[in-house]
């Protein structure tokens, strides 16, 4: 088995390209199915692993240190039950896992989950780093143009998608339809990926004003649900095992979800290098080449919010840098980017901004910089904006989920009883 010298992790071959599994886990669902379609259209045999059961909780506890982030202890979880338990051939299976670069311990899962095969006497499994920082290089995997821009455009149509069926489902006459039309999407895009020809951005942007109407031409109940804007730590805000299935009890409650969407994340994590090297200096041409990849997605999300404001009643995105003027002296500042950092207090002023007053922020055991940004900006927005309701959820391993719905049922009570006195 080849290992890498500097830190003695195993590597992951041209020759493992052909022959190995990945498995990678889950987190947001549309994204994560159109980004494995991406990923097996460049030759790489992934498997999006979208279990969700206690053992994942169980092998996490067993593995994972208990203090370090939950997030943590559910991804590292889920890969160790799909090695013991989903049928993988552990001799011919690679791991992925994302890298984020910064300084939070998302750059550090990677290690854990190498420690932990370790101790499982696993230590053979490659583990592959998905980042954009440069941080590990494997031969057998490659981030190239191609592939990135892919990537990208599976995030603005999983952003898209789910922005729009969010605004759908809860209405529909016919049960399951926007459901279905998510599918047909999720097929035809992953379909069209195979021409070059297809990712032209004349493509894209039609691709995008045809899922905008498809979905507009979806027959709606003509009535006013109560509007809950999800936030929190990315893992937690987005991946049903994370915060047990809050979507669907939401929507069960009779609610609309507002989620925002991943872009965001991407252009606040890739801007918060720009602000490194403007505040502590470093390649003037990484900073001109981060820039450049800013203004694609920027203009991607601008494009994206034009085409729905064009196209239907839907109500259209926020851009990111509408969200970052969001921040005042009242708030964290721009320099206050580890986790989701600023970006967590601006999308929740910005849903203060479209309205809806009532959000549930997600915050993982053992996630200080998301209380901060999060929990820790609920009294001062509140004070700003009187009509919001907000509630900061724990998630940890611990934490009943009665105890979740129950919190969360008090702030609906309150949400149902400022609506009907309007
Ligand atoms: S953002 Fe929070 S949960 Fe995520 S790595 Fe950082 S501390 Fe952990």
């Amino acid at each position: 088995m080849k290992k890498n010298k500097d830190n003695d992790r195993v590597i992951f071959t041209k020759q493992m390209k052909k022959d190995y599994t990945i498995l990678m886990p889950t987190m947001l669902p549309i994204h994560m199915r159109l980004l494995e379609k991406t990923f097996k259209l460049h030759g790489y045999k992934v498997v999006l692993l979208e279990t969700n059961n206690q053992n994942i909780v169980d092998e996490g506890l067993k593995n994972v240190h208990n203090d370090t982030c939950y997030p943590a202890l559910l991804v590292i979880g889920q890969l160790l039950d799909a090695l013991h338990n989903g049928g993988y051939d552990i001799n011919k299976t690679a791991l992925i896992i994302t890298q984020t670069g910064g300084g939070c311990r998302a750059s550090n899962y990677i290690h854990l989950l190498r420690k932990a095969l370790k101790q499982g006497g696993m230590g053979h499994i490659p583990v592959i780093s998905l980042n954009i920082s440069g941080l590990e290089k494997n031969p057998g995997f490659k981030l190239t143009l191609a592939l990135t821009v892919q990537l990208i455009y599976a995030v603005i149509y999983g952003d898209l998608l789910t922005w729009l069926a969010n605004q759908t489902r809860p209405y529909e006459i016919n049960s399951g339809e926007t459901d279905r039309l998510v599918v047909k999407w999720e097929d035809r895009l992953s379909e069209e990926y195979k021409k070059a020809v297809n990712l032209r951005l004349a493509k894209i942007k039609s691709n995008m004003v045809e899922i905008t109407k498809d979905f507009a031409t979806i027959q709606k109940r003509n009535e006013k649900k109560i509007r809950v804007g999800v936030v929190g730590e990315i893992y937690i805000k987005y991946a049903p095992l994370g915060n047990n299935n809050l979507e669907k009890f939401l929507a069960d409650e009779g609610c609309e979800v507002v989620v925002p969407g991943l872009l965001d994340f991407l252009i606040f994590k890739a801007d918060n290098r720009v602000d490194d090297v403007n505040i502590y200096g470093g390649s003037k041409i990484k900073k001109y080449l981060i820039n450049k990849f800013i203004d694609f997605m920027l203009y991607l999300q601008r494009t994206m919010k034009k085409i729905i404001e064009e196209n239907s009643s839907y109500v259209p995105v926020t851009q990111y840098r509408e969200l970052r003027g969001l921040i005042t002296n009242d708030y964290v500042g721009y320099g206050n980017k580890m986790g989701e950092g600023w970006l967590l207090t601006a999308e929740m002023l910005d849903l203060c901004h479209m309205g809806v007053n009532n959000i549930v922020c997600t915050q993982p055991f053992g996630c200080l910089p998301n209380h901060i940004a999060g929990k820790g900006m609920i009294r001062k927005i509140k004070e700003n904006y009187p009509s919001s309701n907000i509630v900061a959820i724990d998630y940890d391993p611990g934490a009943t989920k009665v105890n979740q719905e129950n919190r969360i049922k008090l702030m609906l009570a309150n949400a149902k009883e400022i609506s009907s006195a309007q």
